[in-house]
């Protein structure tokens, strides 16, 4: 062969191994993404005497979306994520889930405009037993018409935190069963959707709630504990989830997901 064809192919050769080694470190480097889930509850003008690991102001939570944006990080669904790991569904860079517990009214007036504000996703697990609810005893909670506002933005998805927030750990296998599928039957036929996710009131479940949400349809199970955030190799019906304080400032925020970042493999 012509010493210079041999050199070219030297050259090709040497090309074809490079490039197939970065598409493999860049395989690598997908399947060990993190997903952090960042949970809030109400939204309140003062903090005043709340309990910061419930309420959060309007204030307070726009600088948490700026500080996340700022810092790279993309709103993504639920479903982006269920399909990330059961369909390969690309994620962003830096993807990380926005969600809300309860469903207070507050996320309606104070969290939507802000999500719109933003550009931002966020998922609102709610209790449907108390949709609409406005005792004063307890702070008032969203409409089905306003819950179906929300939705349509396509900003913010609705999904379950079962009918009475009860502790689903405790109760009777027929309680259990009502809890888990009546809060999804009036979701799908209130907005016209799947429910598709549960939420665990205090993050309480057991072996047999397990079962009984799979069993119901549900395709994943959020619990609440700052244990680290999600990976391909989280189970579905163990996602985990992290209780952020309201009164985070933005270096406590960030820090605050760099630590459960790194305790995650
Ligand atoms: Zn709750």
């Amino acid at each position: 062969m012509h010493k210079g064809a041999k050199n070219l192919l030297y050259i090709l050769i040497f090309i074809f191994i490079s490039v197939n080694l970065v598409l493999i470190t860049s395989s690598g480097q997908e399947e060990l993404k993190k997903i952090p889930v960042l949970t809030y509850h109400n939204i309140v003008q003062e903090l005043e005497d709340e309990d910061p690991w419930l309420n959060v102001t309007p204030g307070q939570f726009r600088l948490h979306l700026q500080t996340l944006k700022e810092e790279g990080y993309e709103t993504i669904t639920f479903s982006d994520y269920y399909r990330y790991v059961t369909e390969d569904f690309p994620l962003p860079d830096k993807p990380i889930i926005i969600n809300f517990d309860d469903g207070y009214l507050s996320n309606y007036e104070y969290g939507f405009p802000i999500l719109k504000e933003m550009n931002m996703k966020a998922t609102i697990f709610i209790v449907t037993s108390t949709v609409g609810a406005n005792y004063d005893w307890m702070f008032p909670h969203f409409t089905w018409q306003q819950a179906l506002q929300m939705e349509q933005s396509g900003l913010v998805d609705i999904q379950s935190h079962t009918h009475t927030h009860s502790n689903i750990a405790q109760i009777n296998n027929a309680d259990m069963i009502k809890e888990l599928r009546l809060s999804k039957y009036l979701i799908e036929t209130n907005l016209n959707k799947e429910c598709e996710f549960l939420a665990y009131p205090y993050g309480l479940f057991s072996e047999k709630s397990l079962y009984q949400a799979e069993a119901a349809g549900y395709k994943m199970q959020m619990l609440f504990e700052n244990t680290g955030v999600n990976t391909k190799n989280t189970p579905l019906n163990q996602v985990k989830r992290l209780a952020v304080r309201g009164d985070f400032t933005k270096k406590e925020l960030i820090d605050f997901i760099e630590k459960m970042m790194e305790k995650t493999d």
